[in-house]
C-alpha cells in the first residue's frame, strides 16, 4: 500500500537542506519512494490527484502543517519515568533519591511498564528513533519492537551490583544474548552501554567497546559530565574524560559520548579525529547546573552531535522540542551571540545530526528517497503556530510536542491526529501506576 502525505511545508533535512512550501512524501513498503514539490504529484497524477481513489493510494492531507523527518533522541533512560519529579531541586538527588529507589523498587516488570509509557511519550512528541540505556535491555528491546519505534537499547553495566545483575559479567552475558537475538532486526537492536568513565573498570569498558564495535552499534556512556568524575581522572591519571577513553583504546567511530560537558579544545580535536560522536543533553545539564557543552566548537571540528533528553528524572520530558529551545537559548546566551546556533542548525541536531551520531544516517534523519519512512507532521493550526515564515524557526522557537499531529516509523502510522494508533496512553499509564503503587514509589504519591 502506498501512502502519500501532501499539502504541507516539506522540510527534508537532505544534503541541500531543501524546503518546499507545498511538498509531499510518498511512502511505499516502509520506505520513502519520493519527496518533493506538489507539482511533481500534479504532473504524475493530475490536478485533483487526492480525489483519485482508483490508484490504491492512501492520500493523507497534512493540512498545511510542517512535514519533517522523525526526530532522533540520542540519550534517554525511558524506564525512569517513575522517578520524574522526585527530588528535582535536591542537591544530591542521585544519592538521596535515585540510587536507593532504584535498588528498592526497580524490577523487570516496572522497567517494562515504564518503558512502554516512555515510548508512548516519545512517539506522541515526534521522536521516531531513540538511543536508550537502562537495565533489562532485552526486555526493553521487546517493548520497542512491539510499539513500532526505532531504537537501540543499551544494557547499562557497571562494576557494582545493579537491579538486574549481581556482577557486570552477568549483565554482559544477558546483553550478549539479546544482541544476538536482535541481530539483523530492521528497527531494533541491543548494545552494551557502560554507565560511565569512572563507574566501570578499563577492562569492562574495553570488553563493551569491542562487542559493540563487532555489532557495529553505538558504544555509549556518560562522559565528562560529573565533577567527581573529572576530579578522579585528573588526580589519578592527569587526563580529561575523553583523553581517558582514548588512552584505554575505546574512542572510535562507534563511541557516543553522552553529555561531554567538560571537554578541552584538545579533546574536541580527539573526538573529531577518532570519528566519535556526542549526545548533547542541554536540558538535563543546565537543570543540574553542570554547564553548557561546547557544541559550537564540536560541530565546527566535524564531530557528529545529536540531541538527547536524558532520563525523565534528569530532564523531565522526553521530547526534543524542549531540547531544541533550550539549545538555542543556552548557547546563544553563553556565547552572547543572538546569531549563534540558528534554528536550521538546531533542527539538524534533532534529526540528521542525531542519526549520524547513532550511525543511522543511511536509514533515518532526513526525508530522502530510499530512506526509511520515519516522518512527522507538525500541525500549524494551534494558536502558537501562526504565522510560519520560516519552518525551522517555527519548529525551534514556537512549536511544542503537543503540536505533533501524525508520526510514521518505517511507513507505519503510529500517531494519527495526536492519538497513538497501536497503544493506549491511558492503559499504559494505569498499568504503570498500579505497579508503582506496589513499590516504594507509593509513598511519594500525595494523599495515598
Ligand atoms: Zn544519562
Amino acid at each position: 500500500m502506498k501512502t502519500v502525505i501532501y499539502n504541507g511545508i516539506l522540510v527534508t533535512m537532505n544534503r541541500e537542506m531543501a524546503v518546499y512550501q507545498n511538498g509531499y512524501v510518498a511512502v511505499e513498503d516502509g520506505t520513502i519512494a519520493a519527496a518533493g514539490p506538489a507539482e511533481e504529484l500534479e504532473a504524475k497524477y493530475g490536478r485533483n490527484f487526492q480525489e483519485d481513489k482508483s490508484l490504491g493510494i492512501h492520500w493523507r492531507d497534512a493540512g498545511g502543517g510542517i512535514i519533517m523527518p522523525g526526530m532522533v533522541n540520542t540519550h534517554c533512560h525511558m524506564s525512569m519515568i517513575p522517578f520524574r519529579g522526585l527530588g528535582d531541586d535536591c542537591k544530591d538527588r542521585l544519592r538521596v533519591f535515585l540510587l536507593p529507589m532504584e535498588e528498592k523498587a526497580m524490577d523487570r516488570e516496572l522497567a517494562v511498564l515504564a518503558g512502554r509509557y516512555g515510548i508512548c511519550e516519545l512517539l506522541l512528541a515526534g521522536v521516531t528513533t531513540v538511543m536508550d540505556m537502562y537495565y533489562y535491555a532485552g526486555d526493553l528491546a521487546g517493548v520497542m519492537d512491539e510499539m513500532g519505534i526505532r531504537g537501540i537499547e543499551g544494557e547499562t553495566v557497571m562494576d557494582q551490583p545493579t537491579c538486574d545483575a549481581k556482577t557486570p559479567r552477568e549483565a554482559v552475558a544477558a546483553a550478549a544474548e539479546a544482541m544476538e537475538r536482535y541481530r539483523g532486526h530492521d528497527r531494533v537492536s541491543v548494545c552494551l552501554s557502560p554507565h560511565g568513565t569512572t563507574t566501570c573498570s578499563k577492562e569492562l569498558l574495553r570488553l563493551c567497546y569491542d562487542m559493540d564495535r563487532d555489532f557495529n552499534l553505538p558504544f555509549t556512556l556518560h562522559t565528562a559530565e560529573m565533577d567527581y568524575e573529572m576530579a578522579h581522572l585528573r588526580e589519578t591519571l592527569g587526563l580529561g574524560a575523553v583523553e581517558y577513553l582514548d588512552h584505554i583504546g575505546v574512542l572510535g567511530k562507534n563511541t557516543l559520548a553522552a553529555h561531554a560537558i567538560q571537554v578541552s579544545p584538545r579533546e574536541i580535536r580527539l573526538l573529531a579525529e577518532r570519528g566519535a560522536s556526542v549526545a548533547h543533553c542541554i536540558g538535563s545539564n543546565t537543570k543540574a547546573a553542570k554547564g553548557v557543552a561546547p557544541v559550537k566548537e564540536m560541530t565546527e571540528a566535524g564531530v557528529a552531535v545529536g540531541l538527547g533528553t536524558d532520563g525523565p528524572a534528569s530532564g523531565n520530558t522526553l521530547d526534543l522540542f524542549t531540547q531544541m529551545r533550550f539549545c538555542a537559548n543556552f548557547h546563544k546566551n553563553t556565547l552572547r551571540d543572538r546569531g549563534a546556533f540558528p534554528a536550521k542548525d538546531i533542527v539538524s541536531l534533532a534529526t540528521i545530526g542525531g542519526a549520524r551520531a547513532l550511525g543511522l544516517e543511511m536509514v533515518t534523519g532526513s526525508l530522502e528517497t530510499g530512506k526509511a519512512a520515519d516522518i512527522v507532521v507538525v500541525e500549524t493550526d494551534s494558536a502558537n503556530m501562526f504565522p510560519v515564515y520560516d519552518p525551522y524557526a517555527a519548529l525551534v522557537y514556537s512549536a511544542q510536542a503537543a503540536n505533533v499531529r501524525d508520526v510514521y516509523v518505517a511507513g507505519k502510522c503510529l500517531v494519527e491526529d495526536k492519538k497513538l494508533v497501536k497503544a493506549d496512553l491511558r492503559e499504559a499509564r494505569q498499568a504503570l501506576e498500579e505497579k508503582m503503587l506496589e513499590t516504594e514509589f507509593a509513598g511519594y504519591f500525595p494523599g495515598r
